[in-house]
């Protein structure tokens, strides 16, 4: 390492310094095992991204994205090489997770001249209007009035709870073949799209046996139906590839792929939506925001790119997260509280027997120097680890055995 690349600690508001995987809070250091909002990928001080900033703040901070296009453009290319081959154009206009899913709503809306987005039971795509209209996680919409007209929930892949009383091996994927029923009786017949989470987040960190998106891809070929896939906390290497739909999600084969979190490496907000060339049809005033594409956001974008590559982020992720996966099971066989340890990459959870369980783990989980996430509503059991993707394995070590002692204060 040169001495411009020695990740320095960064001091933030008066209490919190970030370093790493690591935050302190007054004093006191936490491995963060819900990367700051699931978006401080690559730990809360990489340096090469904090020093690209700093450069860009010295020169301009805002620019209207007309004239970002063709830096937008510079990245995509540079993007290119980790996307799926099929994806040939982008729209880098937003600045969350439920912007790019609205303009991925509006894509498939025009290019299709249809009008129905279905989408899975428990899924989360976002906190507008559209996208909490088109998710399926309805108890946050229910002091709401939140009409997302052509919206149709379906049931998706969640196999330790199938909705069809099916069991994995021998259901040949019913809940990607009913979708033809869903479109017959559930919508008027004139849909666009699905949207998914190839590995369900906020809904329980739900992971479909691979099959099931061969089959979606194949139910929504058949019936001529584009696929969005939701990589807002799956992209950018959290998996242990750039994106889901580029390894263990491959066969989804996404017409769409929205991005946000990661994407930004050290948590700047930046968002965007990968296509096919034909989907390309959005005009500018059709979709953007004031801050969409603004040179910072590029500049992390670009250089999360760049620091994935550099440092091999994707395989730390491989054998971090294998390392992490196991030691999860191994825990699980010791506290038969511990159930259901299921992951992908650095995108890891377990359950515990009820949402209260969870709420004092999380607690306990703080004393032991751990920050932890759960699923508080809808499958609210469940406690999510996913640590910055730059873990090492002695970290992953320390984190398990923090994970051991609050099991056992858990059980006292
Ligand atoms: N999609 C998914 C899968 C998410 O997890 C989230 C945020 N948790 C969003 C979309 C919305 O992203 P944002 O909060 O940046 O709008």
């Amino acid at each position: 390492m040169t001495s411009s690349t020695v990740p320095k600690p960064l001091t933030g508001l008066p209490d919190y310094v970030g370093d790493g995987i690591y935050l302190h809070v007054r004093g006191e250091r936490f491995i963060d095992c819900a990367s700051g909002t699931f978006n401080v990928s690559l730990g809360y001080s990489a340096p090469e991204i904090i020093e690209a900033l700093h450069g860009q703040l010295d020169r301009i901070v805002h620019l209207s994205s007309e004239f970002t296009r063709s830096r937008s453009a510079e990245i995509f290319e540079l993007m290119r090489p980790d996307l799926p081959a099929h994806i040939g154009a982008f729209w880098f206009r937003d600045i969350t997770g439920s912007g790019a899913n609205e303009a991925a709503i509006r894509i498939a809306q025009k290019a299709t001249g249809r009008s129905d987005i279905f989408s899975l039971f428990l899924s989360h795509h976002g906190q507008t209007v559209a996208t909490t209209g088109v998710s399926g996680n309805a108890f946050r919409n229910r002091s709401f009035s939140l009409p997302m007209a052509h919206s149709v929930k379906i049931p998706g892949p969640d196999c330790a709870n199938c909705f069809y009383g099916q069991t994995p091996g021998s259901c040949a994927m019913m809940c990607a073949r009913r979708l033809e029923d869903f479109v017959e009786y559930a919508s008027s017949g004139r849909v666009a799209a699905v949207v998914v989470e190839p590995i369900m987040g906020n809904g329980g960190n739900i992971v479909p046996p691979r099959d099931y998106y061969r089959v979606l891809r194949e139910t929504c070929d058949r019936l001529g139906i584009l696929i969005i896939a939701d990589e807002v906390q799956t992209g950018f290497g959290r998996t242990g590839s750039f994106f889901a739909s580029t390894g263990y999600a491959a066969d989804l084969r996404p017409d769409v792929i929205t991005f946000a979190k990661g994407a930004g490496g050290v948590g700047i907000p930046v968002a965007g939506v990968l296509m096919r060339p034909e989907l390309d049809v959005l005009e500018q005033w059709e979709h953007s925001s004031t801050s969409g594409a603004n040179p910072l956001a590029l500049v992390a974008l670009e250089e999360t790119v760049k620091y994935i590559r550099s440092h091999h982020v994707l395989d730390t992720v491989a054998v971090s997260g294998d390392r992490l996966l196991r030691g999860l099971h191994t825990l699980a066989r010791t506290f038969p509280e511990m159930t259901g340890v299921r992951g992908v990459g650095l995108m890891q959870a377990f359950d515990l027997p009820t949402s209260v369980d969870v709420e004092e783990f999380i607690a306990l989980g703080r004393r032991h120097g751990l920050i932890l996430r759960g699923s508080r509503y809808g499958f609210g059991n469940t406690v999510k680890v996913r640590p910055p993707l730059i873990i090492t394995t002695a970290q992953v070590d320390d984190l398990l055995s923090r994970l051991r002692d609050t099991l056992h204060d858990y059980q006292k």
